[in-house]
């Protein structure tokens, strides 16, 4: 068997352009799908992975740790940056599909079978929505209660909340006082045994991340994630041996090694690599495994569109130290019709359910796909009261 094709196929979904990859064999029908989804930099990607499909048209599609590390190693530049490396995701993702769909299993059979009989899903306020969960503003707490509630409405027993602004590397009390006020809204509103979450972005400097932690520490959230930039590993250590509450980290970090740094740091307890980042199926497999040695949790990033979805439950079937996930399910209102998945998600307690279909179990329409054309995604920029360029 040989690859003919891989073809970028970008569909706009208003905060992001979902990259959706596929493999092309020429075994009649045989296809696979992956996504390479990076917001706001949609052009990079496609044409990244343009660049490495001249590595592997007419190689076997069977071979996936061989056209891994020929996609990783050669043409000199190391699939170590984000854009690269998330046009390597897709494609990996599409070889994994195809694997599935040769041997006529899911996925998940081909790491070893299902360790778990469901996949917690959680949402974030709003359920996708740009404008709740990004733009309710953090003096507002009732709003984040409300949200929380309608959440658990919804059939969710985890959210994730975003109650802590952009500030600047020091600051008073002010900002540290509403993100408290908005997780004791949400916390009197959903009660003690529903999971809430922070994610703060990396927007605070350690500093400020261990205040945000700290201010936050005993309504016992399920994680505290991004409390400062993955780079500062040494900041995100400081955070998470000050606080009881688990420190989350790793939507923005690539590949093992600079995993390897955060677990060796003792920097995090839960581990979020993207699948459609990390270096796809066969990377996130290495990094759960070297988590796993370190007794760290996997709750991968996925906000992103179908095909990542199915690719991080598939990966949850199969990962014992895995706990949740992240979905969004109204991001835009016509996501179902792009996409046929076979994981049947459960309403109430919102959890994904096993298939039995071939591969990742996803059928994308086209001709649904090409009615959302590439446009530019939404400007989101933050600058600091006195002008200066924060992070969003
Ligand atoms: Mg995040």
């Amino acid at each position: 068997m040989k690859i003919t094709d891989i073809q970028a196929i970008v569909c706009h979904a208003r905060m992001r352009n979902w990259i959706f990859v596929k493999v092309v064999t020429d075994e009649p029908g045989l296809i696979g799908w992956g996504e390479a989804t990076l917001e706001w930099h949609t052009r990079s990607v496609v044409g990244a992975i343009q660049d490495i499909a001249d590595l592997l048209i007419g190689e076997d599609p069977t071979r996936i740790e061989y056209l891994w590390q020929m996609m990783y190693r050669q043409h000199f530049w190391h699939g170590n940056g984000v854009v690269r490396s998330t046009a390597i995701s897709g494609i990996d993702i599409a070889l994994w599909d195809i694997a599935g769909k040769r041997l006529g299993v899911p996925c998940h059979e081909l790491w070893g079978g299902r360790v778990r009989d469901h996949v917690r899903l959680y949402c974030h306020l709003g359920g996708g929505s740009m404008e709740k969960f990004y733009e309710t503003s953090v003096t507002d707490y009732q709003a984040f209660g409300d949200l929380a509630a309608a959440a658990v409405d919804d059939g969710f027993t985890a959210m994730k909340s975003m109650a802590v602004p952009s500030t600047m590397p020091i600051e008073g009390t002010a900002a540290v006082r509403h993100a408290e006020g908005c997780v004791a809204a949400m916390r009197e509103a959903v009660g003690d045994d529903i999971d809430l979450m922070v994610d703060c972005h990396a927007r605070p400097s350690p500093a400020m991340g261990l205040r945000f932690a700290q201010a936050v520490d005993d309504y016992g959230l399920l994680f505290f994630e991004e409390p400062c930039w993955p780079e500062s590993v040494q900041g995100l250590a400081r955070i998470n041996a000050a606080t009881k509450t688990p420190i989350a980290s790793g939507e923005r970090v690539i590949g093992q090694q600079q995993f390897r740094a955060l677990f060796e740091a003792a920097a995090i307890d839960v581990c979020q690599f993207d699948i459609t980042h990390v270096g796809g199926l066969t990377e996130a497999r290495r990094v759960a495994a070297m988590a796993d040695t370190y007794r760290i949790a996997i709750a991968p990033h996925n906000p992103q569109g179908p095909v990542s979805t199915a690719a991080s439950l598939e990966f949850g079937f199969s990962q014992p130290n895995y706990v949740i996930c992240e979905s969004v399910h109204a991001d835009v209102p016509w996501r179902v019709d792009v996409v046929t998945d076979s994981h049947e998600i459960v309403h109430d307690g919102r959890y994904a359910k096993p298939h039995d279909r071939p591969g990742l179990g996803i059928e994308i329409n086209e001709k649904e796909v090409a009615k959302h054309p590439f446009q530019p995604e939404l400007l989101q920029r933050v600058f600091y009261p006195d002008g200066a360029v924060g992070d969003w």
